[in-house]
């Protein structure tokens, strides 16, 4: 199939790729060129990236990128887009800077007026909306709930919210989360969606004191996304038919 778009890599640009988020498999071809062909991967961490790109024969150099050196990082990577050189910049897995660094290097790209161009692909975000089969047409992603001070706040924000809310949460914190949730959001309809694309995935949806139940009778393993039903009783409406 001949490629209709411009040449890629152009000089000067910085690529944000999205990686897979767990299987191998999911990632595009266009990301693959991007990553074979740029002068240099910023990588959250370079062991991680260096197994995807092992896989893919692509023995680009890599650079760290991570959220304790983005700052000195981004003054580096502005430097070498000045020289013309392309960047890649990645994360761990799926698409950087949601709930994971690059946020700020794509912020001062944008204002020193480099060429920022996303390349899609997988994200555990989209992946468990999708997997919810709760009302998609307008949600609220809220990445990882704060740890300490807001988190009150922030769950008594979420209790107002109409929309389907996605939640990012760790395994060691998924129970009391889901506990608070319930307590703070009430009777919701929920979906867990745990390992995404791996050997254990997993989507367990209903009620919230199901969903508590059956957490409760199975340790939990692996990373998770949480979405909740909007408190709508209609909340599984077709989205582009309203
Ligand atoms: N940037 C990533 C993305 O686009 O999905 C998210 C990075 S964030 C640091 C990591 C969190 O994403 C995990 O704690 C988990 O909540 C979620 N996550 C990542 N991969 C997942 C998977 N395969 N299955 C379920 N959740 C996943």
């Amino acid at each position: 199939m001949e490629n209709p778009e411009r040449p890629e890599p152009a000089g000067g640009t910085l690529y944000v790729v999205s990686t897979p988020i767990g299987n191998l498999r999911d990632i595009t071809l266009r990301a693959l060129d991007i990553l074979r062909s740029v002068d240099i991967i910023a990588a959250e961490d370079t062991r991680t990236t260096r197994v995807l790109l092992d896989a893919y024969n692509i023995d680009t150099e890599c650079m760290s990128c991570h959220s304790r050196n983005e700052n000195r990082r981004t003054h580096t990577i502005l430097r070498m887009l000045e020289e013309g050189k392309s960047v890649a910049v990645v994360s761990d897995a799926g698409t950087p800077a949601l709930s994971d660094p690059a946020g700020r290097l794509i912020a001062a790209a944008i204002d020193a007026g480099f060429p920022v161009i996303p390349i899609p692909g997988p994200s555990a975000a989209l992946a468990a909306l999708v997997a919810s089969g709760f009302r998609m047409d307008r949600f609220r992603f809220e990445g990882f709930l704060p740890l300490k001070r807001k988190r009150r706040a922030r769950l008594a924000e979420l209790a107002t919210e109409t929309r389907t809310v996605i939640l990012y949460e760790s395994v060691h914190r998924l129970r009391k989360t889901l506990v608070e949730l319930r307590q703070y959001l009430g009777p919701r309809r929920v979906s867990v969606s745990r390992e995404l694309t791996k050997r254990h995935e997993e989507t367990v949806r209903g009620s919230m004191d199901e969903v508590i139940e059956y957490f409760e009778r199975n340790e939990p393993r692996g990373e998770f996304v949480i979405v909740i039903a909007p408190p709508a009783e209609k909340d599984t409406a077709p989205p582009d038919q309203e």
